[in-house]
């Protein structure tokens, strides 16, 4: 918590001392009173911690310097479920809705009618586009709509894209109804979909993979910008699975993904017609980088400063082909990430690693002393563990007093801070705690399994490097701007939810909160409609028009 001060003064720091950055062109006109953003932008940084903003803010240049100057930049704003994974942040993005109601309880789960793990988004009945016959994936699974969604109902003029190197983050973020979703596929390098969108790519997805952008960067060095421009990696000569790994593993995945989305918004002229459309992107390669190197690494420090350029890249286009005065933009994470633990027991803070193993195992001792052999557990899927319920049945046992006792077994794991079982979940008996109402609003009678487990903080099952997923700060506190026509820039820090965006962009595009929307309106960022005209016909009684366009 002490750590939290001079971060927040530094940002308060940078956003007074710096001068806004040189306009890369002339500025287009500014949006009308009542007119709705032509363009929303969502741009997700996978795996990125709040703290990324105040310890780089004196070396951003690009795009995360222009937010923090111009936008509202949100110093406080939480994950508000659990577990804090891809599929999960992506799901809430634009939907405001917890996994309770939205159906996306993990990157996947137990499937008890399947008997196998499922996918959030693997869909058997679609194929993939782009990468020859396999299997498609499509967001059938996600039972809310999103703003997407409910533009399109509203206006189905516009037209919804959502792009990552991840299936699930380019899925999750658009919708059901979006136009089209575009993912990497790491065997072919090329950027993929399924017939769930359309029944083929569209051309200029397809001229985009068949000049082998991925290709790029064969043989290149990774080196770190400034500090003596240390070697972080060295790409692989030749094209292949193993050149598009370690392309995933660096900094230029990044690149990637930008040069795709201008692809996309000239393909789609996003953002030049009446109606709104929406561009949801997410970098995923900060998450592989994050998960190998850790938050204080070099690594993920110059990542981070490649991203502040990318997305200057990615708003230069937009100024020039849209204009930023008439585009939203959002910027955010799906989660943040703990220390390595090796580093943290340098520190002398408490980590360590306890293995799903000797966790399952723990479980499995317990019930077994206490209802006799038996494979007790059916499934597992992250910290959750699913029991045979047929086994309980047969034996005439109460699911209440198995699961209880299955817990019980894993709470004496000395990693293990809390259990919550399925009963417990289902009548809302837990304690009242900012953790247990993250994992309560994530738990999803169909889906979700019969105990979740809740380790100490910084304590992970990860077996190398580091990872994330709790309901602790270090992986729910995440950057939040948002900066464009109708928006107060400054800085706020009250708390926040990443449920709050999708009930603030409706508000903003004036069409239906998305079904399942938790959160709230950002009303302190929105500026006031302007005020009516003292010379108006009535004299002065005339209403402005509400933003939204009513
Ligand atoms: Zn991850």
């Amino acid at each position: 918590m002490n750590l939290k001060k001079p971060c927040v003064l530094t940002v308060a720091a940078l956003l007074l001392a710096v001068a806004f950055p040189a306009s890369p062109g002339p500025a287009p006109a500014l949006i009308g009173p009542g007119e709705t953003p032509r363009l929303i932008l969502l741009v997700v940084v996978d795996q990125m911690r709040y703290d990324y903003l105040p310890r780089f803010a004196h070396v951003f240049t690009g795009g995360f310097r222009r937010l923090m100057l111009d936008g509202a930049v949100f110093t406080n704003a939480h994950l508000d479920h659990y577990p804090t994974v891809t599929a999960v942040g992506h799901a809430a993005m634009l939907t405001g809705a917890p996994p309770s109601i939205s159906g996306i309880i993990g990157n996947d789960w137990y499937d008890r009618t399947l008997k196998r793990n499922v996918t959030s988004i693997e869909d058997p009945g679609t194929r993939l586009l782009g990468a020859g016959d396999a299997p498609g994936c499509s967001p059938h699974r996600l039972r809310v709509s999103t703003v997407g969604d409910e533009l399109k109902m509203a206006h189905p003029g516009s037209r919804v894209i959502g792009i990552s190197h991840k299936d699930r983050a380019a899925i999750l973020m658009a919708g059901r109804m979006a136009d089209l979703a575009l993912w990497w596929d790491g065997q072919s390098g090329a950027f993929v979909s399924s017939t769930w969108y359309a029944p083929k790519l569209p051309e200029w997805a397809t001229a985009f993979n068949a000049g082998r952008p991925a290709d790029a960067w064969l043989g290149r060095e990774w080196r770190a910008l400034g500090e003596g421009g240390a070697l972080l990696g060295r790409m692989p000569d030749t094209p292949g699975p193993a050149y598009y790994n370690s392309l995933y593993n660096s900094a230029f995945g990044n690149e990637l993904l930008v040069s795709l989305a201008e692809v996309a918004l000239e393909g789609e002229r996003l953002g030049t017609r009446e109606a709104t459309d929406i561009l949801a992107l997410s970098f995923s390669c900060n998450d592989a980088v994050g998960h190998h190197s850790g938050p204080h690494s070099a690594e993920v420090r110059d990542i981070t400063l490649r991203t502040d350029l990318a997305l200057d890249r990615l708003l230069a286009t937009i100024d020039r082909r849209v204009g930023l005065s008439r585009t939203v933009v959002i910027v955010t994470a799906d989660h943040g990430v703990a220390p390595v633990p090796e580093q943290m027991t340098a520190w002398r803070m408490p980590a360590g690693a306890l293995s799903r193993a000797d966790l399952e195992r723990a479980a499995t001792d317990a019930l077994e002393e206490a209802f006799g052999p038996g494979a007790w557990l059916e499934g597992r899927a992250g910290s959750a563990l699913y029991l045979d319920r047929a086994l309980m049945a047969k034996r005439g046992l109460d699911p209440t007093v198995v699961e209880r006792r299955a817990a019980s077994g894993v709470e004496a794991l000395a990693p293990v801070w809390r259990t919550y079982t399925r009963s417990q979940l289902l009548e809302g008996r837990v304690p009242p705690d900012p953790w247990s109402r993250r994992v309560l609003v994530s738990f999803h009678r169909e889906r979700s399994g019969d105990v979740e487990v809740l380790l100490q903080p910084y304590w992970m099952s990860a077996p190398t490097g580091t990872t994330h997923g709790t309901a602790y700060s270090y992986d729910t506190h995440i950057p939040l701007i948002l900066m464009g026509p109708g928006i107060r820039p400054g800085r706020f820090d009250r708390t926040v939810v990443l449920n709050d965006v999708a009930p603030t962009l409706a508000t903003i595009l004036g069409v239906e909160t998305p079904s399942g929307s938790s959160g709230h309106v950002l009303v302190d960022i929105l500026e006031p409609p302007a005020p009516p005209s003292p010379t108006g016909r009535d004299g002065g009684a005339l209403s402005p028009v509400p933003r939204g366009g009513f």
